[in-house]
C-alpha cells in the first residue's frame, strides 16, 4: 500500500466522537469563509468612500472588554460580533486619505495571501520544506532588486524593529573584543559606542538598550541643514571616543527618516566605517525600496556597501502587517551570532530536517510564520516593476503636495521634500511662535478626527506642524488637493478662535 492508501483508508474508517477544531459541516463553514471574502472586499473596494478614521463608539469599545469566553456563541455568531465590533473601525491606513506616520496600505492580494499562509500553516524555522524555498528564493529576490550582494544572508522578520534588532545583534557579537555569546557585554574590557544621526529611529535606541549596551553607548550625531547626518561630527566622535578609551564598533545610516525622509550619504559613511573598522548597519526601513525606480536609486547609492541593511515590506511595499527583512553580507557572521543546535532540533542529512534552509540560526524566532509568501505571490503576480511605479508616484505626489504648500500664503513648508515626507505648518501673521504651535497642534487633532484627510504630527526644529509621509497606492492627485483645503479651512477656523483665546495652550 502507498501511503495515499494507508491515510485514505485510515481516514475512511474514523468513526469518532474525539474532539477537533475542525467543523462539522465543512459546506457550512465554507459557506461564511465565502462571505468573508465578499465583506473584505465590499470594504476594500469602497473604501475611499468612507470617514479615514472614526473613534470606537462606548458601547463597541465595551464588548472589547468582555471576559474570556469559556463556552463557545458558535462562528457565526463570533463573525457577527467582528462585523459589528471590529470591522466598521479601521485604524484609516487602507484609506486613500492616510499618510500618518509612516504606515503601509495594504493590498486584496496580500489579503489573501495572508489566508494561504494561515491555512497551509507553516512552521519556516526552515529544513525541507516548500515554504523554506520559497524564503530563500523571496531574500534571493530582494537582494537582486535591492542591489546587494547575491552572497549575502538575510531573513525575514516581523517588521524593521526586530530587523534592526537582528542587525545590530550581528555587528554587536562581530565587533566585541571578546566572545560575546560566552562573557556577555559586561566582560567587554572597554565600553563599546555605536553613532547614529539625531534623526534615527528610536527602534536603534531600543535595540541598543535590548543588546544590554546602554542608550547612552549610541551617541547621537547632530544633522545638517538637510537633516543628514553631519560627516564631519561623527568623525570628530568616534576620534573623541577613541582618545577616552571607549571602543566605536558600528555606524548606524538612514536611507530615509522617519521625520522627513532624509538619506544619509551612505558612500560617505561606508568610506569613514571602511577606514576606521566600524560595521555599517543602514536603517531602510521604507526609503531603502526607493532603489527600485531607477531616478531614485542615484540618491541611496552606498546602501549596498552597509554589512547589513534592514527595510519593510509591509510599509512601501503595500504588504499586509508584518513582513520586514534584514540583509547581513557576511552570511558566516550572521549565523555565528545566533546559531545554537540543541539535541531535539538536530539537522539530519535526509528527511524534513536535512537541506541547507535554516531561517531559526539567523534570528531569535525558533517557530516562525510563512511571512515570505505575501511578497512571493504579490511579485510573481505584479512585478516589482508595480511596487516602483507607486514609490515613484508617492515621491511625484510629495512633490505635488509641497508646491501647493509652498504656493499658499497661510502654509509653510517646515522641511525639505527630498523622497515622500512632507513636513508643514498652518502660519498667520498674528501670532507668535509658541502660539503657532498650539493652533498646529489643534488643527492636527481636528484633522485627525474629523476623518476627511489623516496625516499626524511634524516636529521639526522645535516646531509645531503636519506630516505627511506618503507611503499609499490609493492616493490620487485630488486628495492632496483635499488636503491643503481641509488644512486652510480647518487652520483658519482654529486661529480665528485663538484670536478670542479659545484654543487651551
Ligand atoms: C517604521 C520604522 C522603523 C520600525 O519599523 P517597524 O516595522 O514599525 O518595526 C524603523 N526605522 C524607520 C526609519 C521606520 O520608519
Amino acid at each position: 500500500m502507498t501511503a495515499n492508501q494507508v491515510a485514505s483508508e485510515v481516514f475512511s474508517r474514523a468513526t469518532s466522537d474525539e474532539v477537533t477544531l475542525d467543523p462539522q459541516d465543512w459546506d457550512a463553514l465554507r459557506a461564511l469563509g465565502h462571505r468573508m471574502v465578499d465583506d473584505m472586499f465590499g470594504m476594500l473596494e469602497t473604501v475611499g468612500e468612507r470617514p479615514v478614521w472614526e473613534p470606537l463608539p462606548e458601547e463597541v469599545a465595551a464588548h472589547l472588554t468582555q471576559a474570556a469566553p469559556h463556552e463557545g456563541e458558535g462562528v457565526e455568531r463570533a463573525y457577527a460580533d467582528f462585523l459589528t465590533d471590529i470591522y466598521p473601525y479601521p485604524l484609516g491606513n487602507i484609506n486613500p486619505r492616510f499618510w500618518g506616520w509612516v504606515m503601509g496600505t495594504g493590498t486584496p492580494l496580500g489579503m489573501l495571501s495572508s489566508m494561504l499562509a494561515a491555512g497551509m500553516n507553516f512552521n519556516v524555522r526552515g529544513g525541507n520544506t516548500a515554504a523554506s524555498l520559497v524564503e530563500t528564493q523571496v531574500l534571493g529576490w530582494l537582494k537582486e532588486l535591492l542591489g546587494y550582494p547575491a552572497e549575502a544572508s538575510g531573513l525575514l522578520v516581523s517588521g524593521g524593529s526586530v530587523a534592526n534588532l537582528t542587525g545590530l545583534t550581528v555587528a554587536r557579537n562581530q565587533g566585541a573584543e571578546i566572545d560575546l555569546r560566552q562573557h556577555g557585554v559586561g566582560a567587554a574590557p572597554r565600553p563599546m559606542t555605536l553613532y547614529a544621526s539625531a534623526e534615527t529611529h528610536s527602534s536603534v535606541q531600543r535595540a541598543v538598550e535590548v543588546l544590554g549596551l546602554g542608550s547612552e553607548s549610541l551617541r547621537l550625531i547632530p544633522c545638517t541643514a538637510d537633516f543628514e547626518i553631519d560627516i564631519t561630527a561623527l568623525r570628530q566622535a568616534i576620534t573623541e571616543d577613541r582618545a577616552s578609551g571607549t571602543h566605536p564598533f558600528c555606524v548606524v545610516g538612514n536611507a530615509g527618516t522617519t521625520n522627513t525622509g532624509a538619506i544619509d550619504d551612505l558612500n560617505a559613511l561606508a568610506d569613514l566605517c571602511e577606514r576606521e573598522g566600524l560595521w555599517l548597519h543602514v536603517d531602510g526601513t521604507f526609503g531603502a525600496l526607493a532603489h527600485l525606480v531607477p531616478s531614485l536609486r542615484p540618491r541611496l547609492a552606498g546602501m549596498e556597501r552597509a554589512d547589513s541593511l534592514t527595510f519593510d515590506m509591509h510599509k512601501w511595499l503595500s504588504l499586509p502587517y508584518g513582513v520586514g527583512c534584514v540583509l547581513v553580507r557576511d552570511a558566516a557572521a550572521h549565523r555565528a551570532a545566533f546559531a545554537m543546535t540543541p539535541p531535539y532540533l538536530a539537522l539530519g542529512s535526509r528527511g524534513p530536517m536535512s537541506g541547507p534552509h535554516w531561517f531559526m540560526d539567523r534570528g531569535i524566532e525558533l517557530s516562525r510564520p510563512f511571512r515570505a509568501l505575501s511578497v512571493w505571490l504579490s511579485l510573481k503576480a505584479y512585478g516589482a516593476a508595480a511596487f516602483a511605479g507607486v514609490i515613484e508616484q508617492n515621491v511625484s505626489q510629495a512633490r505635488y503636495l509641497a508646491d501647493l504648500i509652498a504656493a499658499a500664503p497661510e502654509l509653510e513648508l517646515l522641511a525639505p521634500t527630498g523622497l515622500n515626507v512632507v513636513c508643514f505648518r498652518f502660519v498667520t501673521g498674528d501670532h507668535d511662535e509658541a502660539a503657532l504651535d498650539a493652533i498646529n497642534q489643534e488643527l492636527l487633532l481636528r484633522l485627525q478626527e474629523g476623518g476627511v484627510v489623516l496625516p499626524s504630527n511634524a516636529a521639526v526644529g522645535g516646531r509645531s506642524g503636519i506630516r505627511a509621509a506618503i507611503t499609499n497606492h490609493r492616493s490620487r492627485g485630488e486628495d492632496f488637493d483635499l488636503l491643503v483645503a481641509e488644512v486652510q479651512r480647518v487652520g483658519s477656523e482654529v486661529a480665528a478662535e485663538d484670536a478670542i483665546g479659545n484654543v487651551a495652550r
